[in-house]
């Protein structure tokens, strides 16, 4: 079989060793004489790769640091904005019970007990509801803390 130029470079450059044949090319094939000893550089190189010089991790992260918070930043936010976004239609089906809740005692209680239990549920309400929406940043930048440490 007669090597053609692309398979005696594909060799060369995958580090085998050349029959004749394709030794015969090389030394008549003014390409492959160009281009063999290029490549044989190349596989050398591929075969042993450098060392990373010491410290070029800590360069590197040092480098990467105001894209990887900023990402961050981003990523935050939208995860607080996701988190918050049902907040208006909570805080309306909170009213419509605590109204129907009112109404409702309002017929069977005297009226002091039943607003005295609206305004005790309201108020509860408004604590769980704010503790909530206060917890929404905290957990959110928690749960980028613990995707971050399942990329490290
Ligand atoms: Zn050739």
């Amino acid at each position: 079989m007669t090597a053609g130029c692309e398979d005696v470079l594909e060799a060369v450059l995958l580090g085998r060793t050349l029959g004749a044949d394709a030794a015969r090319h090389v030394a008549a094939c003014p390409r492959c004489t160009a281009d063999a000893p290029v490549l044989r550089a190349v596989a050398t190189a591929l075969a042993a790769p450098p060392e990373p010089s010491p410290g070029a991790g800590a360069r590197i992260a040092a480098a990467a640091a105001p894209v990887l918070a900023r990402l961050r930043r981003r990523a935050l936010a939208r995860a607080i904005v996701v988190a918050l976004l049902p907040l208006p239609l909570i805080v309306l089906i909170d009213a419509w019970a605590v109204r129907a809740l009112g109404g409702l005692l309002a017929g069977v209680l005297p009226d002091a007990l039943a607003t005295y239990l609206v305004y005790h549920w309201t108020a509860a309400l408004a604590l769980w509801l704010g503790l909530a929406t206060a917890a929404v940043p905290l957990l959110a930048e928690r749960q980028l803390r613990g995707r971050e440490g399942c990329l490290r």
